[in-house]
């Protein structure tokens, strides 16, 4: 089935774009040119990521993220003006899955929408497994913050996504392949040494909390995988 994905933004011709290379990419847009009709589109039902400009007629796209974070769990791309815009979104108090800053090509926004759509495949909200060991991490999705042993890591926006990706099976060996293809937007530009030097930096953060712990084991020739007994 074709993915549903709603872009909100008021203005016609950057909305056009859009909706050409997502329905070339196999998706079917949705275009609402106000925050308020974006909003009756998403209580329709059935869209799976939402492209949101922050500069619309009627809202803010801040507030708006924020009003439909309260029902919605849908993903969120940020179409953002400035630069001030985006160290908002970077900063992830908003809870935005991703983000470009125009100009941009309609192309490589696309390309986005499919890395975070195929990110939201692979990881479905989960249920919380009752009879999972616990582990010292508390993961805020919406904050984009995790905390090891209750302290919050200061993390960039790779290692927050390796971690997180490596927390979801805790003791499966992920290939550098796999995390390269959940982690990274465009995974064509990472190599196997960006993954290393990523998990390199992660663990000097988790180590400067608990220097006794190894969190992240190496599996030589396969991978990494988080450690399930603690
Ligand atoms: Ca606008």
């Amino acid at each position: 089935m074709r993915p549903r994905v709603l872009i909100i933004e008021d203005e016609r011709a950057v909305a056009d774009g859009i909706v050409y290379a997502l329905r070339t990419d196999g998706c079917e847009p949705l275009w609402a040119p106000t925050g308020g009709q974006g909003l009756a589109l998403l209580a329709e039902g059935d869209v799976a990521l939402v492209v949101l400009d922050v500069g619309l007629p009627d809202c803010n796209g801040f507030d708006l993220c924020r009003q439909i974070r309260h029902g919605h769990d849908v993903p969120i791309i940020f179409l953002t003006a400035r630069n001030e815009e985006m160290d908002r979104v970077v900063g992830l108090e908003i809870g935005a899955d991703d983000y470009v800053t125009k100009p941009f090509s309609p192309r490589e926004l696309s390309a986005r929408v499919r890395a975070v759509l195929r990110r939201a495949r692979a990881h479905p909200p989960a249920a919380p497994d009752q009879g999972a060991p616990a582990l010292p991490f508390e993961v805020d999705s919406r904050r984009r913050s995790i905390a090891f042993f209750g302290h919050p890591l200061d993390l960039t926006r790779t290692e927050f996504r390796l971690l997180e990706v490596l927390l979801r099976h805790p003791g499966w060996v992920y290939s550098r392949e796999q995390l390269m293809e959940l982690v990274w937007d465009d995974p064509g530009s990472a190599v196997d040494r960006t993954v290393d030097s990523h998990v390199k930096s992660l663990r000097a953060k988790l180590r400067a909390i608990r220097p006794a712990s190894e969190a992240i084991l190496t599996h030589r020739g396969q991978g990494y995988s988080l450690q399930e007994r603690w």
